[in-house]
């Protein structure tokens, strides 16, 4: 009796265990698009756990269902059933108002179309989302600067939004993205509006976060080179997720292709 009284508790440990180290569980979830009467089915049953810390990349064919998942994953779309916890609480349990808190406090974006506000500065672009925080304005000036040295643009702070390269722009957005310090970066096509050179600046620096920051980066994108900083490589199609692996060859900094 003994024995399988000791052999439930590490059970359940296990399971305790599991739970709280996976930051994202999606469990079943299915997801429908209705506009008037129309119904369209685009999710039919994806399940993902992703472990705190992890960088994972999603791939598959445009219509596939990357967005959606994307936009469920962060609280910008409601799934239709199953379900979906975020450390743990159950999403669905939650109101607007909490979801945007959770948004704000624990979710980066970083979109392929960078997102900034024009002829606006970099340091006002970096600034926004602290304005709608409980930071208080006499700390945010030293946040907003370190987050857009850590990028490599303290030369370009006070610059126009429109008047940088399409790469400076993203590392505005990826400092825009870490300003309240989230647990989880989204980052959909990062790399789709840049050239290769650029495309590899911002990588690192998603790998960088990922590595030394501890940063949870779920990556979408249609290119094998770019899904390859990933640590696992999970691909959609028709809304039903069709592989998931660990990379066994995942990109470092020192293994970049040459340039064209
Ligand atoms: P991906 O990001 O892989 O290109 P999406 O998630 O954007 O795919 O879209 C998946 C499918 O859902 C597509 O067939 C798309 O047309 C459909 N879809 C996306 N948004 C809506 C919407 N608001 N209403 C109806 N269908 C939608």
């Amino acid at each position: 009796m003994r024995g399988t009284g000791r052999c439930i508790e590490t059970d359940r440990h296990r399971t305790t265990t599991n739970i709280m180290s996976n930051i994202i569980e999606l469990v079943n979830i299915t997801k429908d698009y209705v506009n008037d009467d129309v119904v369209t089915p685009v999710l039919h049953g994806v399940n993902l756990s992703i472990p705190q810390g992890q960088f994972i990349s999603i791939m598959g064919p445009s219509g596939s269902g990357k967005s959606t998942v994307m936009n469920i994953l962060g609280f910008l779309d409601v799934i239709t059933t199953g379900m979906y916890r975020f450390n743990g609480r159950d999403v669905s349990k939650l109101n607007d108002d909490q979801l945007a808190d959770m948004r704000g406090a624990n979710i980066g974006f970083v979109f392929q179309t960078f997102n900034l506000l024009p002829r606006t500065t970099v340091y006002e672009n970096v600034m926004l989302p602290l304005i709608y925080s409980n930071v208080p304005p006499s700390k945010r000036h030293q946040i907003v600067s370190e987050k857009i040295e850590l990028v490599g643009l303290g030369h370009r702070i006070n610059n126009f939004s429109n008047q940088l390269s399409g790469g400076e722009r993203q590392r505005v957005a990826i400092a825009r993205a870490l300003i309240r310090n989230p647990d989880v970066i989204l980052a959909d096509e990062p790399t789709g509006n840049l050239d290769s050179k650029s495309g590899e600046v911002v990588m690192d620096m998603l790998l960088d976060l990922n590595k030394e920051q501890g940063k949870t980066v779920i990556l979408v994108t249609h290119e094998t080179y770019t899904a390859e900083y990933g640590q696992r490589i999970v691909r959609i199609k028709d809304g039903t997720i069709v592989s998931d692996e660990m990379n066994g060859h995942r990109r470092t900094r020192d293994d970049h292709q040459p340039l064209k």
